[in-house]
């Protein structure tokens, strides 16, 4: 007999209407697409870390409350006090975790457009309610389109990324505080390009009951790890806790970001180097005819450019790699989104960026 069972009967209407979230192929190229540090470990910290992992218990489970690495995270993170840490497998993970917690019928997710794709990507997942607050014309916060639909929605959840994914830019951070004030639920301000800004809100968390402050390593250098934190009080993450997979954080991520978080300040200078190329390539593209660059306060810059998807393509021909966000939100019209490099991947970048440049150009003036 035909079973009955196909995706269209069983799976849930809102999953079916979803797209898979896409990683293009970009194996031999110039990868500046995804805030990727470019930078490989130094060879003395590879070979402390062969050896860490060569002596790793990888036939037992991990410790499920890794508190290691917990205690590393708290030493490199100046936590108020009181204030605790709860892990993830990627900072992806905490946000399908806090909806998972809040996702009672009807409950509502807001944040921002545009902004990181997951926050509504994850409210699909776990059936909540999503509602996308526009930013003003220059990516700014409309603290009163916020206030409002805060007052109209009620959301048990806000995420707002400070410096904000695609737009780069760090919000006022007196917006965000009036924001927190408003918000009858939870306000998570996504930390996920801490390393490259000059603000944080960690400082703030004791201030604010409603308050929790996500991180993740990716950014930083550890992007294939997989590891993430969100800081907040007992009250908060003892609940959270409850949810979490007891082994989300395999023994392996657990001793190689405990012995890199160990040279934090190794990788804090990455950053460092990074921020300052992310100065050159913003000189650059704001010096290159037909761009115009927004500020940025993360690893990566956002750009407007006439024909963007051909000059992407152009890009990619060349053998670089940036993101392409024309065609999905209607304010990222002709905006490309590239990852600060090194500064010899910055350099090639921004000479194929000049070809592809007068490459379309002479394409529509044939
Ligand atoms: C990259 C990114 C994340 C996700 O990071 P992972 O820890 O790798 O899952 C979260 N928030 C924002 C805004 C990001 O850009």
């Amino acid at each position: 007999m035909r079973n009955t069972a196909t995706p269209e009967r069983l799976i849930r209407q809102e999953i079916l209407a979803l797209h898979a979230y896409h990683v293009p192929p970009s194996s031999g190229m110039i990868k500046l697409d995804a805030m990727e540090n470019p930078y490989p470990l130094p060879q003395s910290l590879r070979e402390e870390l062969a050896q860490v992992v060569a002596s790793a218990a990888i036939n037992r489970y991990p410790d499920a409350g890794a508190a290691q690495l917990k205690e590393r995270i708290r030493s490199v993170t100046d936590l108020p006090f009181g204030m605790d840490v709860l892990l993830g497998n990627g900072s992806d993970e905490i946000i399908q975790l806090l909806a998972l917690a809040v996702a009672k019928p009807g409950a509502v997710l807001l944040s921002i457009e545009p902004s990181f794709v997951m926050y509504k990507m994850i409210a699909a997942f776990t059936g909540m309610k999503y509602v996308g607050v526009p930013l003003t014309e220059d990516f700014s916060l409309d603290l009163p389109a916020m206030l409002g639909a805060i007052k109209r929605e009620q959301p048990a959840l806000v995420f707002l990324a400070y410096p904000n994914n695609p737009t780069g830019n760090l919000f006022d951070a007196d917006a965000i505080k009036r924001i927190i004030e408003a918000a009858p639920g939870l306000v998570v301000v996504d930390e996920a390009y801490y390393a490259f800004a000059s603000d944080s809100f960690i400082p703030h968390l004791a201030r604010y009951d409603n308050l929790l402050v996500m991180r993740t390593f990716s950014k930083l250098g550890m992007a294939g790890l997989r590891l993430g934190f969100l800081a907040g009080s007992k009250t908060w993450l003892g609940q959270l806790e409850k949810l979490r997979l007891p082994y989300n954080v395999g023994v392996l991520p657990q001793l190689v970001a405990e012995m890199l978080l160990a040279q934090h300040e190794v990788l804090l200078g990455h950053a460092a180097q990074i921020k300052r190329d992310r100065q050159w390539l913003y000189e650059r593209l704001v010096g290159t005819v037909d761009v115009y660059a927004f500020p940025s306060a993360a690893n990566f810059i956002l750009f407007r450019v006439t024909h963007a998807t051909q000059v992407f393509e152009g890009l990619k021909q060349r053998g670089v790699l940036i993101k392409n966000l024309n065609g999905g939100h209607p304010a990222l019209v002709d905006c490309l989104r590239v990852t600060v490099g090194t500064p010899e991947q910055n350099e090639q970048f921004m000479a194929a960026l000049q070809e592809s440049i007068h490459q379309t150009f002479r394409d529509h003036h044939a």
